[in-house]
């Protein structure tokens, strides 16, 4: 049905969305709550056409970061009222959600992950494998070792969600347009102006991208890569079954692979195979409204098998329906939202890996509040469009890793697991030395990183558990001989960016919340703030020219950097931003040897009083122009070198040479881990972001504010520095070694929850558990108040008794690291 106001498309709108999908609707039912009635939801065939309409319509809230599963719990929460609000029925029941343990790995999983919750919020009970039964009477429980419940997870029928949120969007003035195509977006001078639909042009300022499936080919239009792809997805519909209730919880079975919902008195029942089926490989069908695929009985099979065993009832019940629907799935399992980075005011929404009906309500609230407000509501890191980068443009390539997520949607989710298809796809030039030498490697956003050495004889590969993995003894060695020697570290993957012009200081300056007003030569660690004061970006800035800097910033945030310093260049500065990532390899040589290894093969003088710390110089070494960093991010003495690519192998092994009479070791990222956390460095995206101010994080020192320089973020810093902060980064140790921390355990202070810890380790030095996290209070938080209280960890549901800490754990006296 097209709008009832007119059926004429108005030739103007400020913001225009595309695909009357849950998260189109959302999307704009956001925007009309916000005041935007100016905006305009097209839909080429009906509103829920695409994929909406055949979800099978579960809705839970758990994910392993908080804020998303603050956006599920915000979903429940307009689920809960919209039909009231808008006397359109949605089909909203909160029965509860159930899942299963199978194994005692499980279990532990399922444990930690109520942990997990209750850092979080959310209500999470463990319960006997009997107790689930009398909740869900039809299931055996002959292999179930325990089972969580949370309570206010629920199901809805995504059609009628999806047309309550069109009819609420419309009380707010918003036009939907059905029947209508979008066939092209025009930009001009970098940004969108208009839409051309297949009912005539909109002039417009703003679009947003809710095109599900289709959103990858309406992206590539205007060059935008939304690194999605089609999967086949099924799930069966059966007749009534005797006692199958209307109260009955959701149930997941991940050692199954299956999950349930009821549905009119029977069973919906699907699942998520191994071997999933990529679909529209070659270009999508026309018009492909309320349409499905065929079902694929022989590959549902493998479903069906694992369901007998749980849910004996399924042999005999009649099935209604064996629903096919593709559905568009992401290389991480994570939905897709943000600006795109390559198209000012072009916004996406889209991948949702078959929880959209999950995520639509509070998906749509962010993206709104992102379209209106330029950011997001709080730090979305996990769904961020910017979280991708040069590996997820090849199609071939996205679909490999896509379906080997989807594959491991219900698998074990262990601890520090990495994925295994497309790989290796970006190397450095030392990848293949490396790999002889027993390097296991991790991947980050397609670099290939070593994270440890494999001893002569063992295999470079992990094996992986919830208890200490097969890796611990090396990395240990690795930690040790930093500490006591010298270690090489190939952190060639670091993204890398130019800002070069007459400018570029005073664009920085803006940027910046430190002062890099600083003379040629010198290095400045930074973070750039957003106007809440919060952490966009954490990284290394150095003064290479008069008109130059060098910024070197974490592998996984090239994309979200360049976009963040890009767009706050002030508009009429001459200052140009070149990733120049792929130019240079990276080699850190790190410990109290470092000098006279790296002293051997450089004529030039490395001695403190030539070379102190904190500034850069371009030395020759090995035959190689060499920019040297002195600088460390695990507190020893040492230099990151940057060397043109061509020369890497060359330098690694002077450097190898060199080192042998103080026993130079490689070493890899999990060692830079452990040695980090001792010495209390941070990391973006765990301890620090866009909701964490440094004066809550504690680096209100690497900030200018005693300088009359305005930047960015500091009127924030101003006024928290006055009212004082509410919640702190702290450091806790928990001395019994046989305790695993992992990150996301609760924090309780005098037995009440303040937070959760944001990163966690082993320190190899101090031989203790390290965890950091934020201790929150409402009425402030200072350093009486963080000094009085009682603190313990609840880790896999178990409390433990922990000690805080104010400065590093390990502080290998910073004039050693400095001379
Ligand atoms: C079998 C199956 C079971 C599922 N079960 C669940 C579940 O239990 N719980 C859950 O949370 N999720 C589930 N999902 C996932 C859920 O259905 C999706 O995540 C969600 O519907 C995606 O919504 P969307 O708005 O992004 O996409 P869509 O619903 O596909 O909407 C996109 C719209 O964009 C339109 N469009 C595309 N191009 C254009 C253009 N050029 N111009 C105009 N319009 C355009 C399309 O016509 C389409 O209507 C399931 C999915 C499947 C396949």
């Amino acid at each position: 049905m097209t709008d009832s106001k007119s059926d004429t498309l108005p030739k103007d709108a400020r913001i225009v969305v595309i695909g009357g999908g849950i998260v189109g609707t959302s999307t704009a039912y956001h925007l009309g709550k916000m005041g935007y009635s100016d905006t305009i939801l097209i839909e080429r065939g009906k509103l829920t056409s695409g994929t909406t309409f055949h979800a099978a319509g579960l809705v839970g809230q758990l994910r392993s970061n908080a804020n998303i599963t603050q956006l599920l719990g915000y979903s429940v929460d307009l689920y809960k009222n919209l039909e009231k609000e808008t006397e359109q029925a949605t089909g909203w029941k909160m029965n509860g959600g159930l899942r299963l343990a199978c194994n005692e790995e499980r279990w532990t999983e399922v444990k930690r992950q109520a942990t997990t919750a209750h850092s979080f919020g959310l209500d999470m009970q463990l319960l006997t494998p009997k107790e689930a039964q009398e909740l869900w009477p039809m299931m055996t429980i002959d292999d179930v070792v325990g089972a969580a419940f949370l309570p206010t997870d629920g199901q809805a029928n995504p059609s009628d969600i999806t047309l309550s949120l069109a009819k609420g969007a419309r009380m707010n003035g918003v036009s939907i347009f059905e029947d209508t195509e979008v066939l092209d977006v025009e930009v001009e001078d970098g940004k969108v102006v208009a839409v051309v639909t297949s009912k005539g042009r909109i002039v417009c300022d703003k679009v947003v991208n809710c095109c599900g499936q289709w959103a990858r080919q309406e992206a590539k239009k205007v060059g935008v890569n939304v690194p999605l792809v089609s999967v086949e997805h099924q799930f069966m519909i059966t007749e009534k079954i005797e006692g199958i209730t209307s109260d009955l919880p959701t149930l997941r079975d991940p050692d199954r692979l299956t999950y349930y919902k009821e549905d009119v008195g029977g069973l919906v029942m699907g699942g998520y195979e191994p071997n999933g089926i990529p679909w529209a490989t070659k270009g999508f069908p026309e018009k492909f409204h309320f349409s499905l695929l065929d079902s694929n009985w022989d590959h549902f099979e493998q479903l069906i098998e694992l369901a007998l065993g749980r849910v004996p009832a399924l042999e005999t019940a009649g099935v209604r329906e064996l629903i096919n629907g593709p559905e568009s799935f992401t290389p991480d399992g994570n939905f897709i939202l943000g600006e795109a980075p390559e198209l000012k005011n072009y916004f996406v929404g889209a991948g949702f890996n078959a929880f959209g009906i999950a995520a639509g309500g509070g998906a749509g609230m962010a993206l709104a509040e992102w379209v209106v407000n330029g950011e997001p509501p709080y730090d979305l890191w996990p769904v961020d469009i910017r979280r991708f980068g040069r590996a997820h443009f090849d199609t071939d390539w996205v679909r490999k890793r896509t379906l080997e997520a989807y594959g491991k949607h219900y698998t074990m989710a262990w601890p520090f697991e990495e994925h295994s298809s497309g790989r290796p796809n970006r190397r450095s030039p030392l990848y293949d030395v490396l790999e002889k030498q027993g390097a296991c490697f991790g991947e980050k956003l397609g670099w290939e990183r070593p994270n440890w050495f494999a001893n002569k004889g063992q295999e470079a590969k992990d094996i992986y558990s919830f208890e200490r993995q097969n890796w611990f003894e090396n990395v240990g060695k690795e930690h040790l001989l930093t500490r006591s020697n010298v270690t090489v570290f190939d952190q060639s993957s670091f993204a890398k960016f130019k800002l070069v012009g007459p400018d570029a200081e005073k664009a920085l300056s803006w940027i910046c919340a430190n002062d890099v007003s600083k003379k040629t030569g010198a290095l400045i660690y930074t973070q750039m703030l957003n106007d809440r004061g919060g952490i966009e970006c954490d990284l290394t800035v150095v003064r290479v020219a008069e008109n130059e800097f060098y910024i070197v910033t974490g592998t996984g945030y090239a994309t979200h950097d360049f976009d963040w310093i890009r767009k706050n260049i002030p508009e009429g500065l001459n200052a140009q931003l070149v990733d120049v990532t792929s130019g240079y390899s990276v080699l850190s040589v790190m410990g109290p040897d470092a000098r006279k290894v790296l002293q051997k093969i450089s004529s030039d003088d490395l001695s403190n009083e030539n070379f102190a710390f904190g500034t850069m110089q371009t030395i020759g070494v090995a035959g190689a122009p060499v920019m040297a960093l002195r600088v460390t991010y695990v507190g020893e003495l040492g230099w990151e070198l940057h060397i043109p690519t061509e020369f890497a192998i060359n330098v690694y092994q002077a450097l190898m040479t060199a080192g042998e009479e103080y026993d130079i070791g490689n070493a890899g990222y999990r060692a830079i881990e452990s040695l980090r956390l001792e010495k209390g460095y941070r990391a973006w995206a765990s301890d620090i972001g866009p909701d964490h101010t440094p004066l809550e994080a504690g680096m209100g020192w690497a900030c200018k504010l005693k300088k009359d320089i305005d930047f960015k973020g500091r009127k924030a810093l101003e006024s928290q520095k006055e009212e004082g902060v509410k919640k702190s980064l702290c450091c806790f140790t928990i001395d019994d070694t046989d305790v695993i921390l992992l990150g996301r355990e609760t924090i309780y202070r005098n037995g009440k929850r303040v937070g959760w810890l944001t990163s966690a380790g082993f320190g190899y030095t101090v031989n203790k558990n390290i965890g950091y996290g934020y201790v929150r209070n409402d009425e402030g938080v200072n350093r009486a108040y963080l000094e009085s209280g009682e603190y313990e960890l609840e880790v896999g549901t178990v409390r433990h008794k922990c000690a805080i800490h104010f400065n590093a754990l390990f502080d290998p006296k910073m004039e050693k690291v400095k001379q």
